[in-house]
């Protein structure tokens, strides 16, 4: 029996993945919508074709072969016949899963896949007919509709990713930084670098725009790298220019990807990078999302006890808008608890939201984590914070993210 591949799953959406047939059954028939892809694990399946006159062989398939595979790339009807020689065992593929896979890859990688079936199914077609024109539905329809969408999207996209690469090049980007306040003294605290793109004749733009394409494409990790950077040192010059006489020292927040992660010398490289602009490293944040330690569990475990034995503080960002599961909280080095805006915008008109939000700061209190309130925009909200023992507070209530220059003139002496 052929061996299953390991990354397709023995049941999908439910169904079983593996199906027998009896000799000299259908699996499918030409012009059938095709729903499935098929691995044979056990006997033999022929292929056959209706030329106008006659039914052909076109295939006969041995264990540990593929197919059914083109109508789920492109969508079109069945081009051949299957049918079972003798007993047959098949790994079955679903279209949904193929598709979640197809979403998932590169959209480059995906449109050249589209493009290589439309020109495939063209040329069988020509052959078909003996002619030098595709004919028929080949070539048009739904393939060549659900083709030039992608093109469309992908052209977008790598206009964005070459931009974006010039951008890092030509100092484009830039950090904003919003300041986190102490509830209780009204002091500034802190702040969080957030990225911005200031691109030549158009407005600035937010990371929401970016970021996420940035990801795929992992141009996010030299950016990641040069914000760590940056933030060292912004966070000499905020010692030159902001005076902090009887406070503890300003740190800096700086928002870490998934895609970062994936670099197994992180640590070591945000040690030179603060080295070199002579920034102590427990004045700089990093913060992570629960998505980061969902995807990654096991690196994250290492990852973030390696950052907190280099020095660097962990921020768990946007606490409340994932699975939240409180394991997170003792099982990963975790100093501050981010609570997201969803919350923070709820404890006035909602007394459930208010009630899990005194939860928090109660449970991240007795865990020792100091807690962070996130997009406060009423001063009522931060009164009802600071009452409930919440520390820290950040948001366009205090101020929204701003370039360095006006920071400074801001909170400078
Ligand atoms: P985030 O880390 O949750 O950052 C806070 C976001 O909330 C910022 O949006 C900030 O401008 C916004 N905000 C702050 N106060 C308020 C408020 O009172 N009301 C409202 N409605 N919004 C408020 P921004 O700057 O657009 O950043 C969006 C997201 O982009 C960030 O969310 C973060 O996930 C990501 N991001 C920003 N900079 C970086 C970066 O350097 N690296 C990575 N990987 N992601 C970044
Ligand atoms: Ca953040
Ligand atoms: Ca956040």
């Amino acid at each position: 029996m052929a061996q299953q591949p390991e990354h397709i799953p023995r049941s999908q959406g439910g169904r079983r993945a593996q199906r027998v047939y009896e000799p000299g059954e259908r699996i499918f028939a030409e012009g059938e919508r095709g729903d499935t892809a098929y691995i044979i694990q056990c006997g033999q399946v022929e292929l056959t074709r209706y030329s106008g006159t006659s039914i052909d062989r076109i295939a006969l398939l041995d264990p540990g072969e593929l197919f059914g595979e083109m109508a789920l790339v492109d969508g079109r009807p069945r081009t051949a016949n299957a049918t079972a020689v003798g007993a047959v065992e098949l790994l079955t593929i679903d279209r949904a899963y193929v598709e979640k896979k197809i979403a998932q890859t590169d959209s480059l990688v995906a449109l050249f896949m589209r493009v290589i079936m439309a020109r495939f199914r063209d040329q069988l077609a020509m052959n078909q007919c003996g002619v030098g024109e595709p004919v028929g539905e080949v070539g048009a329809g739904p393939a060549k509709l659900s083709y030039a969408e992608d093109l469309v999207r992908t052209t977008k996209r790598m206009e964005v990713d070459f931009a974006l690469r010039e951008a890092l090049d030509s100092s484009e980007l830039a950090l904003f930084y919003q300041p986190i306040m102490d509830l209780h003294t009204g002091d500034l605290a802190g702040c969080e670098a957030l990225l911005r793109w200031r691109r030549r004749g158009a407005d600035v733009t937010g990371p929401d725009e970016f970021v996420p394409l940035a990801e795929d494409t992992g141009m996010i990790v030299p950016i990641g790298e040069w914000a760590f950077g940056q933030v060292c040192r912004d966070l000499k010059l905020f010692d030159r220019k902001i005076c902090v006489q009887d406070k503890p020292p300003l740190y800096i927040s700086v928002n870490l990807s998934g895609r970062q992660f994936e670099q197994s010398d992180l640590v070591q490289r945000f040690q030179l990078l603060a080295a070199a602009a002579g920034a102590d490293p427990g004045r700089i944040r990093i913060e992570v999302t629960e998505t980061l330690l969902i995807d990654n569990p096991t690196r994250a475990q290492t990852m973030l006890q390696d950052l907190r034995k280099a020095g660097f503080r962990i921020a768990m960002d946007d606490f409340g808008t994932g699975y939240s599961s409180f394991s997170y909280l003792h099982q990963y080095p975790i100093d501050i608890l981010k609570i997201d805006r969803s919350f923070t915008s709820g404890i006035l008109t909602d007394a459930r939201i208010a009630s899990i939000v005194r939860a928090l700061v109660a449970m991240a209190d007795s865990l020792g984590m100091a807690v962070i309130a996130e997009g406060v925009t009423d001063p009522r909200e931060a009164e009802y914070l600071r009452g409930h023992g919440c520390q820290y507070g950040q948001g366009y209530l205090f101020s929204p993210p701003l370039p360095i220059d006006a920071f400074l003139e801001n909170y400078g002496m």
